[in-house]
This record gives C-alpha cells, sequence and structure tokens, in this order.
C-alpha cells in the first residue's frame, strides 16, 4: 500500500503526517514553535515494539507535539555489521506511531541526512565512546560519532524541548547527555526504563532474528543481570559479576563483556562509591548480538 493512502486511511487513529524531507519538517514546525508549543522527539530506527511506544507515550503525554523520527542510520553500522538486513516495516511503524498519538513521523532517506560533501562528525570523548561498545574490538567508537553526528541533527531540525531515550542503551544515554551539556543544546533528555518481555529478555528489534532456542537462550541475559543486582548489595561487585557470569555459562554463553561502570562517566567501578553503578553485558546469540544492562543504587 502506498504510504500516503495509508496516512489517509488512518484517521480513525489520529491525524499523523509523514515527511520525507528536511525542509517540510522545518516547514511544519515552525508555526507550531511560534505558538509556544512544547515540542518532543522519540528518534528510533523503526521496527517498534513496546520499547519505542513507552518513549512514544511519556512524549505524548508531556508535550504539545510529538515527532518520531525513523530513521536506519547508516554511519552508526560499521562494517560487516547488520545494516543491510536490519528489519524494517515502514507501514506497521506508521499505524503504531499513529496509535500512540505521534503528530509527525520524520523518515528522510539517506541523501537527505548526508548530502553530497556531508564532512562534519560529532565526537563525544572522556572515555564514554571508546569502551563497551565502543571498544575498537567491539563496535568501536564510530558507532557513536554516528549516533552523536545523528542525534545532533535531529536536535537541531525539530528544536525539541525535551527528546526521549531508553536506558535499553545505557550508554548511548551516558553519551547523549554528555552531547547536550558540552554542546550545550537547549533540551531535555528524558530517559525511559527498559521495557521487557513476560519473560524479561529486554525488547529489541534485533530479537526478529532470534529463532525458538536462541529466544530461550537470549532470557540469560536479562537473568544473569537479575543475579548480579540481587548479589550485589550484600556481596559486592565482584561477587556479582561472577554470578552472572555463571548465569551466562549455563545458558552456553561467552558475553563479549559484562562490566561494572559508573552509570554516568563509564569509568570502571569495583567497589560501591555511592554512585549509581550500571551492570552492562553484549553478547552474540545466535544469529543477533544483544545488549542489556541494570542500573543500580548501592
Ligand atoms: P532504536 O530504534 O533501537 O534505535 O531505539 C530507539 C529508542 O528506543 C532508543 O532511545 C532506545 O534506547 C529505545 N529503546 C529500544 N529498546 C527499548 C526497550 N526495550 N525499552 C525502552 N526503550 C527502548
Amino acid at each position: 500500500m502506498d504510504l500516503v493512502e495509508l496516512v489517509d486511511s488512518s484517521h480513525a487513529t489520529g491525524d499523523v503526517k509523514f515527511l520525507r524531507a528536511k525542509d517540510e519538517l522545518r516547514a511544519a514546525l515552525a508555526p507550531m514553535r511560534r505558538e509556544g508549543s512544547s515540542i518532543g522527539l522519540v528518534p528510533t530506527m523503526g521496527y517498534l515494539h513496546d520499547g519505542h511506544l513507552s518513549l512514544l507515550r511519556a512524549a505524548r503525554a508531556e508535550c504539545d507535539l510529538v515527532v518520531m523520527s525513523l530513521f536506519v542510520n547508516p554511519t552508526q553500522f560499521g562494517p560487516g555489521e547488520d545494516l543491510d538486513r536490519y528489519p524494517r516495516d515502514e507501514e506497521r511503524d506508521l499505524r503504531l506511531a499513529a496509535e500512540a498519538g505521534v503528530d509527525i513521523v520524520y523518515a528522510p532517506p539517506v541523501e537527505d541526512v548526508y548530502p553530497e560533501g556531508f564532512a562534519t562528525q560529532v565526537e563525544v570523548g572522556g572515555g564514554l565512546t571508546d569502551v563497551l561498545d565502543g571498544d575498537p574490538a567491539r563496535r568501536g567508537p564510530g558507532h557513536f560519532r554516528g549516533v552523536t553526528t545523528v542525534v545532533a541533527k535531529l536536535l537541531n531540525t525539530v528544536g525539541p524541548k525535551v527528546a526521549y531515550f531508553g536506558q535499553k542503551d545505557a550508554q548511548q544515554v551516558a553519551v547523549i547527555r554528555r552531547m547536550v551539556r558540552d554542546l550545550d543544546i537547549p533540551v531535555r533528555i528524558e530517559v525511559l526504563a527498559t521495557v521487557r518481555e513476560a519473560d524479561g529478555l529486554a525488547m529489541s528489534s534485533r530479537n526478529a532474528y532470534l529463532d525458538p532456542g536462541e529466544r530461550e537462550r537470549a532470557t540469560a541475559l536479562s537473568r544473569a543481570l537479575r543475579a548480579a543486582e540481587a548479589t550485589a548489595g550484600s556481596e559486592g561487585l565482584a561477587a556479582a559479576l561472577a554470578t552472572a557470569r555463571a548465569e551466562l555459562r549455563a545458558a552456553g554463553i561467552e558475553p563479549e563483556y559484562l562490566e561494572a561502570r559508573d552509570a554516568e562517566n563509564l569509568n570502571p567501578v569495583a567497589e560501591s562509591n555511592g554512585r549509581p553503578v550500571l551492570i552492562a553485558v553484549a553478547a552474540q546469540v545466535g544469529g543477533a548480538r544483544l545488549i542489556d544492562n541494570v542500573l543500580i543504587q548501592l
């Protein structure tokens, strides 16, 4: 079905504008901004699940106008990563966005975001982007350079009062908060809890890659994190990590990383120092590279 038709036939679920061009987006937002409407932005790569929907609902509850961007950003995928097979279903996304009360879905083509001659990158340093997923042996700092560059562009184009992100991508949250602070971007970053399946698996568009056996094994990630959380208070972080590692091993999962870090500056932490601690894990489970984390206050 043509997307325009889909929008036209979706009035029952609310009027959502579907825009591909940055100029159209700017033009649609300008009168709203003049009227003083508050704009909420939810950046996504689409293939929406309940994690995305919780961000959209929060934006709907708090802002006059909700903009969802839908863009599978090629610059945050490394060579050999899953850019080409990343799941996409624009029609379904548009329907779900309309149902969640989104006003504008901005789904630009790659050329609109990165036109000929594009030569500027936004890179956050400070040890935030070369650890965990940013470690050169893993996704590498280029991943976060891609994320911060595209998010900075979206924030500039949309000019939201609030931008919504998920705790599921805890490192991304730390990196974006730092970028916004360092570059004086006038936006409030709102972070929502990780939404999980009934058996604990963190929702992710990449869960679509899991076959039934892998899907079952993947529950070990959240189980490991829950075990770590339960252990950390009484036995400390080293014991917590050991407990988590044992849970993973029992499911035949060798993590890419399983680490305790300061939730804000991502420095390694060995013992409680009163600041929030992030226990983060990444692992390849069959065809999917999965990440998950738990935030603990010791
Ligand atoms: P993505 O489309 O995967 O780039 O995600 C778009 C936004 O949704 C990001 O801010 C993610 O952190 C957030 N998100 C993804 N999965 C979840 C989840 N399970 N719970 C809460 N937020 C999520």
